[in-house]
């Protein structure tokens, strides 16, 4: 039986299952990294064709499941509590992290992972369809906000495969998607609390011109900078907020 608090739904329809697998490619000799592997429905045509792989389920009946595969590698934890550069160090190469994420704690594993997006090759992972269109949002749509200026900065985002909830055993109440996330290899250099705090600042309001929000805090930095004050937040690229918060960083 499915636990609800751990976010347990378990992909059950088999034609999603492959298509997902595709996107994913993955082969022998890879560092893969599944999170929730929960039944093995994803994880066994991985392990089909990457031969080995490293399993990360915090519901302790399932890993104890899987721990009695030779060619899984069980980690026993709260993802939120792995120590993913570490990981990365053990393996020796960077890590490909895939998983259908319990979609109550999805924020916060892909917050966990951006800090270490350094030792990351590539992510794929099954979330609301909802946080995907946001994720991937440009500017001007109703989506674009503080996720879609927090990961883009970093990572390649692209929306691969729609899965309806009827693909999943209990169904969600929620359309998913899964989401490919390639981080870049030379992100610029900024100090991503400032950018959080400056984002935060500029969507605060997201109808109000910049002007009315982010214009005091510009002024209390010195800044100045050409930054185009008379736009709403949702208009601006994120190239814009990047150079604002290379500034506010080179002032402080
Ligand atoms: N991958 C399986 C599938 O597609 O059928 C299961 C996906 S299910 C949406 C989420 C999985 O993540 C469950 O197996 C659940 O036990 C596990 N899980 C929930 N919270 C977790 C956490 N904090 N750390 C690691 N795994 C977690």
């Amino acid at each position: 039986v499915a636990r609800k608090r751990f976010g347990q739904h378990f992909l059950s329809d088999s034609g999603v299952i492959d298509e997902i697998v595709r996107a994913i490619d993955p082969r022998p000799g890879q560092a893969l990294v599944e999170i929730g592997p929960g039944l093995a429905a994803l994880t066994n045509p991985v392990v089909e064709r990457s031969g080995q792989l490293t399993v990360i389920e915090l519901d302790r009946d399932l890993a104890a499941r899987l721990r009695k595969r030779p060619e899984l590698s069980v980690v026993e934890s709260d993802v939120l509590k792995v120590d993913f550069a570490a990981l990365q160090a053990q393996i020796g190469r960077k890590l490909r992290v895939i998983g259908n994420l319990p979609y109550n704690i999805s924020s916060p594993i892909l917050f966990h992972l951006l800090p270490v997006a350094d030792v990351v090759e590539d992510q794929h992972f099954m979330l609301q369809k909802e946080v995907v269109d946001r994720m991937v949002a440009s500017p001007g749509s109703k989506d674009y906000g503080r996720l879609s200026v927090m990961l883009q900065w970093r990572y390649d985002m692209e929306n691969v495969v729609d899965v309806p909830p009827e693909a999943f055993d209990p169904p969600p109440r929620v359309d998913s998607a899964v989401v490919r996330m390639t981080p870049f290899a030379a992100p610029p250099d900024i100090d991503p609390a400032v950018l959080e705090e400056l984002v935060a600042v500029a969507f605060s309001q997201r109808r109000k011109l910049l002007r009315h929000t982010l214009g005091a805090w510009i002024a209390q930095r010195g800044l100045d900078s050409g930054f185009d004050l008379q736009r709403r937040a949702e208009e601006v690229p994120v190239a814009d907020y990047l150079s604002l918060a290379q500034q506010a960083v080179a002032t402080r």
